[in-house]
């Protein structure tokens, strides 16, 4: 125990040293210094100056994300230094640091690669990947992330690495880093970010609008070929939809492509706080399937994080997010008007015919884990309302207004409100009716989506050239005319 103070008054001078003479963002509630070993093990030590008394809980990885219930098993040789103690509760995911007078106390310990242990695809999506050219990890799952009991504590963060792997890092939370100096910020940037990096990972940086775009890949051995297609995408597609938002922010972007290394799945991927990894199979990145996930990705930067209803309502994260993913790619041309005509029949054909489509709307979300159908009805009903809904804006304000219009009203509202705030049913109702009839949207919220009746279609609901026809009861979209006018932004 007295090689853990000396260990800790070496520390304290190291650390304290450069606070008297440095800039005061450069102190950190957690400073954490990385070094990877010979054999891939990640050995992780962490100063914490505490930011309230007695003690802290820290929790390590985040179960929510699928299929992470057990992500602790990387995790070993946790120690504290004396006089520091620390408790594990019995998933040992999370740890109580206890210590007096808020004295800085020091911790260590180490993550292995457990993704292959038969984790499939969410194991290559989630959990840290050491290899010998391949470093991948979301924030969660390498540092332990402290839980403060009062909500307004924010804890800053370094992250330096010691011994780091033989090829440039690249931090979601940080671009320009490289891994190569320490990072100084705030704890939550980071903890909800990623770092990864690879022998042969390229990093494209791009000034789009007035923020900055990254593409990150790594080349295979179609590499020109993925990066000429993921920055003429990405700029398109990028430029688009901070439109459809009127983002102004210069906050940067960065989109992540990493070939999935052993699983067969055409592509999956997550958001991390600016941006978003997709990994998929194949030597491109670049087909049908690949570039509608992307863009409904990238797409939830704006709806689903920035703007949000509660979990049972997801037919508008993932309905309404489903929707306007298919307009802004035709907005931006990277789709033509016939194949948005194409896709929303899709959507049509798969909805009616399904065997679930009926569902009221609190059994959804009860039945969203046995997947299937189940799993798909929130995005289907919700874009075909979201489709409907834009029709009636379009026809009550003479093609003045739309969905957009709709969209940017909650997000004003949104923007009212400090924190987490979920946009309520209350709040789309009236909200939605600023642009359609109040009892027009009530009606439809209960029939269509807390009932979940399906829709029956009829032309007096949809602006002139446009039609639904019936063909064994599902509803066929015939887009006539005015195909140029409706896939222009209005206000
Ligand atoms: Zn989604």
């Amino acid at each position: 125990m007295n090689i853990f103070f000396t260990r800790i008054s070496k520390l304290l001078f190291i650390f304290l040293l450069p606070a008297i003479t440095c800039l005061p963002q450069q102190h950190a509630n957690l400073k954490y210094e990385l070094s990877m070993s010979a054999n891939n093990i990640l050995h992780v030590s962490l100063l914490y100056s505490p930011l309230e008394d007695d003690s802290t809980v820290f929790t390590y990885g985040e179960p929510r994300f699928g299929g992470q219930n057990d992500i602790q098993a990387g995790l070993s040789n946790l120690n504290i230094s004396f006089p520091g103690i620390i408790k594990a509760d019995s998933t040992k995911r999370i740890f109580t640091m206890s210590y007096p007078k808020r004295q800085p106390v020091f911790i260590e310990y180490e993550i292995t690669d457990t993704h292959e242990n038969g984790t499939g695809l969410r194991g290559e999506l989630f959990r840290p990947i050491f290899q010998n050219e391949y470093f991948y990890s979301h924030g969660v799952n390498l540092f332990l992330n402290p839980v403060f009991k009062k909500e307004n504590i924010k804890a800053s963060i370094s992250v330096t690495w010691i011994k780091p792997p033989p090829f440039p890092l690249f931090y979601g939370f940080d671009p320009e880093n490289k891994g190569q100096k320490t990072f100084y910020g705030k704890a939550d940037d980071v903890m909800f970010s990623l770092i990864t990096g690879a022998a042969n990972q390229h990093v494209y940086k791009m000034t789009i609008d007035h923020s900055t775009g990254y593409v990150v890949l790594r080349e295979t051995g179609s590499g020109p070929f993925n990066k000429n297609l993921a920055e003429d995408y990405f700029k398109k597609y990028f430029t688009g939809i901070r439109k459809f938002w009127n983002a102004t922010d210069s906050n940067f972007f960065s989109l992540i492509l990493h070939p999935l290394l052993k699983v067969n799945h055409n592509i999956s991927g997550v958001a991390f706080s600016n941006g978003f990894i997709g990994k998929y199979k194949s030597d491109t990145v670049y087909n049908n399937a690949q570039l509608f996930t992307l863009s409904h990705e990238i797409g939830h930067h704006w709806l689903g994080h920035g703007l949000s209803m509660e979990i049972k309502n997801q037919w508008f994260d993932e309905g309404f997010n489903d929707y306007i993913t298919f307009y802004n790619l035709a907005v931006t041309q990277l789709i033509t008007t016939d194949k948005f005509q194409e896709e929303m029949n899709n959507v049509f054909r798969l909805h009616y015919s399904s065997a679930v489509k009926n569902t009221p709307n609190d059994s959804v979300f009860l039945n969203y884990w046995k997947m299937g159908d189940y799993n798909k009805l929130p995005y289907r009903r919700g874009s075909i309302f979201a489709f409907w809904l834009d029709q009636q804006i379009r026809k009550t304000s003479g093609n003045k207004k739309n969905i957009r219009s709709l969209l940017l009203a909650l997000l004003q509202l949104r923007k009212k409100h400090q924190g987490d705030y979920v946009v309520t049913m209350d709040d789309f109702i009236n909200t939605s009716s600023k642009f359609v009839q109040k009892e027009l949207i009530k009606d439809a919220i209960n029939k269509y989506i807390i009932s979940g009746v399906p829709i029956q279609f009829t032309n007096d609901m949809l602006l002139p050239g446009f039609s639904i026809t019936y063909k064994n009861e599902i509803p066929v979209l015939n887009m006539t005319a005015q195909k140029k006018y409706f896939f222009s932004l209005i206000n």
